[in-house]
């Protein structure tokens, strides 16, 4: 696409770059309309349990569909709105907006399912979350037990105490709690026994080399039986080959998600897949990515 616009000299960059060029404020500013306009969305990204491929759940990831540059990944703008005071309008309208996704699916046949929300550091430390979590799970009628916050280990470390504190209200509220991203933070692992987490989600980034990596293989096969051992949850993200599938059962992992089981689905899709893709609580991954 670049290429034939070759000749209009700087002008040319695609849209990830002049997003990364845009200035902080230039991208607020963008994100507040895009806001208003209606260009936020949840894709939601199934999680099964391993053994039985029945559906937990999904992973509501944030979709920005600009009118111009085209879908802009989470990655690209949420690491520049961090610190914003708009990060934290955005990071609650995505919980009102799965709140209100997760009554939808109760409504629609699925009302067990649960649905996984990633945080913000900002968000997470900012005194009014518990309340308006809790405002919204009211609001929607759905139990608290549906609602699962995805913090990561970054968050975690820079006040523990705090973090451990906000924590306990949380699940005090009924909600649970994951820790994202595990194992690529910096954070000593005796940290976690005084966690009040019920999920850890191993990192795709050590899936993706289980198959061919010891070093890999290993850390996750032990990550796996600690985390089992303290009597938590274990998720593999990311999981995108039989190989890998087959081995992370093997080693006991209870629950995972990734491109081999199903892409995040977008908003619009959510109906047709789900009623394409489950049956009896049970997702055939065959049927997806199709
Ligand atoms: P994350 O929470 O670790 O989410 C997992 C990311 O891995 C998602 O990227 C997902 O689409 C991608 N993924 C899932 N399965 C596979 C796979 O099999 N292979 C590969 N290569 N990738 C896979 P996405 O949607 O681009 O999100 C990136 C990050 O942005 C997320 O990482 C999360 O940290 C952040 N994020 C996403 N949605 C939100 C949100 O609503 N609020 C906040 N604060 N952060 C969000
Ligand atoms: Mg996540
Ligand atoms: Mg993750
Ligand atoms: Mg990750």
């Amino acid at each position: 696409e670049a290429k034939s616009k070759k000749g209009a000299g700087y002008r040319v960059y695609d849209a990830t770059m002049n997003l990364k060029v845009m200035k902080k404020v230039e991208l607020e500013a963008e994100a507040r309309v895009a806001l208003r306009e209606s260009q936020f969305s949840l894709a939601l990204q199934p999680q099964i349990d391993l053994r039985t491929n029945e559906l937990i759940g999904f992973e509501a990831l944030l979709r920005w569909y600009h009118p111009v540059k085209g879908t802009i990944s989470p990655a690209e703008f949420i690491p520049s709105l961090e610190n914003t005071s708009f990060m934290l309008e955005l990071d609650y309208w995505v919980i009102a907006k799965a709140t209100y996704l997760i009554r939808e699916l109760n409504a629609n046949g699925y009302p067990n399912v649960k649905l996984a929300i990633n945080l913000s550091a900002g968000q997470f430390l900012d005194p009014s979350l518990p309340d308006f979590l809790q405002q919204q799970i009211i609001r929607n009628d759905i139990s608290p037990s549906q609602v699962c916050l995805e913090l990561t280990e970054t968050v975690l470390v820079t006040d523990i105490e705090r973090a451990t504190s906000i924590m306990r209200t949380i699940r005090d509220m009924g909600c649970t709690l994951a820790i994202d991203d595990f194992g690529t933070g910096y954070s000593s692992l005796s940290y976690l026994k005084s966690l009040p987490a019920d999920f850890i989600k191993i990192d795709r980034s050590f899936v993706a080399n289980i198959v061919e990596n010891a070093d890999d293989r290993n850390i996750v096969h032990s990550t796996i039986a600690m985390v089992r051992k303290m009597g938590l949850i274990v998720v593999a993200e990311g999981i995108e080959t039989a190989e890998q599938f087959e081995m992370l059962c093997h080693f006991d992992c209870q629950m995972g998600q990734g491109y081999l089981i199903s892409r995040p689905i977008p908003e619009p899709d959510i109906w047709t897949t789900l009623s394409k893709n489950v049956h009896m609580g049970i997702w055939d991954s065959t049927r997806s990515n199709e």
